[in-house]
């Protein structure tokens, strides 16, 4: 094509919705679609609309005065390292403090095995892209989280699920699924969970089950990647000890401070056996040179100078408040044949409904009631999860939270009666 041609092109299909490139884009790129809980995003923000869709943090419980005061003081007093370039690997300090933060889980590690990431999505993308060749096996529990998902079909894996019930994942089932794939002769590179709260299903891996799962990965020799990021907000007692508490050079450990503190912070990070560690500072350097030493100094700020424990545990008892009004009001409204579970912490309730409905056809009818969830197959590699849906009661306040179940049950009964 010449360079008129290639211009008039272009001319042509802009604003409108084909896409000209189609045939240019490298392979990868053709997993790369937008998620079904993007597309929502516009429709659940119209305020008439209860969204038990989004998983955003209640931000607004923050003592955003006090977060106004302590970045004015961070740009006066240490302005020039705040607004510099800084290390790949993260701001030394920062490495530090994560390692306290790490230690209510059990975790004793060295900041020097600490990788600072643009929230542990990035971490997320950084493993996936140092492991990850076309067509590897990544295995991750069935339902799993949807960013992950993203992030391996990016990299062309294949995501085999292995089935979890509401004690976690199963670790006869994890063990079978690695037997048939490694018949199969594929490669498996690593198993992706999220042992705490689980984003989608709610569920929390039960201890004894952590060191079953550990000893089946340990005897395929399969690495685990812990994906945590709300394993400081559960609702009974001490946090869980994480999988990485117990096995250093198993497990590739990812945190957040999204959750305890502030996405909009973007702060995250992996905590790796070194030869990873190494390679994930040269990945995340190509990525972005270095995370912004504006948000690590503030949020290394935020833990010197505030009493973060005592904050993460005001959002616990928010969120406990949030998860009671959701599923006093589904016991109370929502028709026989509904399932869901019952959440020890985190943000998000699953839900099956009964036998013949479908959640993604439910969908319009019940943003036309004014109420949203995330239909379930997006939490899936493999087209399952037609008759889930994921409710999340991170955000709105309980009343709403009650009025969207209300509104959602009624869409479910009419469902029924069709
Ligand atoms: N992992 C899980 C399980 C999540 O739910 C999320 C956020 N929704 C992330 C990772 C990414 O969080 P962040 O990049 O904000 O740290």
């Amino acid at each position: 094509m010449t360079e008129e041609q290639d211009h008039g092109r272009r001319k042509a299909t802009h604003g409108s919705r084909i896409d000209a490139y189609v045939d240019r884009y490298a392979a990868r790129a053709t997993g790369m679609v937008a998620s079904e809980i993007r597309a929502l995003f516009a429709v659940a923000s119209r305020p008439e609309v209860v969204s038990l869709a989004g998983g955003m943090p209640y931000v607004t419980a923050l003592p955003l005065d006090t977060v106004g005061e302590l970045v004015a003081d961070l740009v006066a007093q240490r302005g020039t390292v705040a607004l510099q370039y800084g290390s790949g690997q993260g701001d030394p300090h920062l490495r530090e403090q994560i390692c306290e933060v790490m230690r209510l889980e059990g975790i004793e590690a060295g900041a020097d095995d600490v990788v600072v990431t643009v929230g542990s999505q990035q971490a997320l993308d950084l493993i996936t892209r140092i492991f990850i060749d076309p067509g590897d096996v990544v295995l991750a529990e069935g339902p799993s989280y949807v960013g992950a998902l993203g992030t391996f079909a990016a990299y062309q894996a294949s995501v085999v699920h292995v089935t979890m019930d509401d004690q976690g994942l199963v670790p006869e089932a994890l063990a079978e699924t690695i037997e048939s794939v490694e018949r199969s002769g594929r490669r498996i590179k690593f198993l992706y969970t999220v042992p705490s709260f689980q984003n989608p299903a709610g569920v929390t891996l039960s201890p004894a089950r952590r060191s079953q799962v550990m000893e089946v990965c340990r005897r395929a020799d399969v690495l685990v990647v812990e994906d945590n990021p709300y394993g400081l907000l559960g609702f009974d007692g001490d946090p869980m000890r994480a999988l990485r508490a117990d096995d250093p050079d198993g497990v590739v450990y990812l945190g957040s401070f999204s959750k305890t503190l502030a996405p909009g912070f973007r702060v995250g990070w992996a905590l790796a056996p070194h030869a990873v560690r190494d390679k994930l500072v040269l990945a995340m350097e190509s990525a972005v040179l270095s995370h912004s030493s504006f948000a690590q100094l503030a949020v290394g700020q935020y833990l010197a100078t505030q009493p973060w424990e005592e904050q993460i545990k005001s959002f616990r008892e928010l969120y406990r408040e949030r998860r009671d009004a959701m599923l006093g009001s589904l016991e109370a409204l929502m028709p026989p044949g509904c399932a869901w579970t019952r959440p020890a912490g985190g943000f998000f309730v699953w839900m099956t409904l009964p036998e013949r409905l479908d959640s993604k056809a439910i969908l319009p009818r019940a943003v036309a009631e004014r109420v949203a969830f995330v239909p379930g197959t997006g939490f899936y590699a493999d087209g399952s999860g037609a008759r889930n849906m994921r409710l999340s009661y991170c955000y709105p306040e309980p009343d709403r939270i009650r009025e969207g179940v209300r509104r959602l049950a009624g869409v479910v009964q009419q469902e029924l009666r069709l």
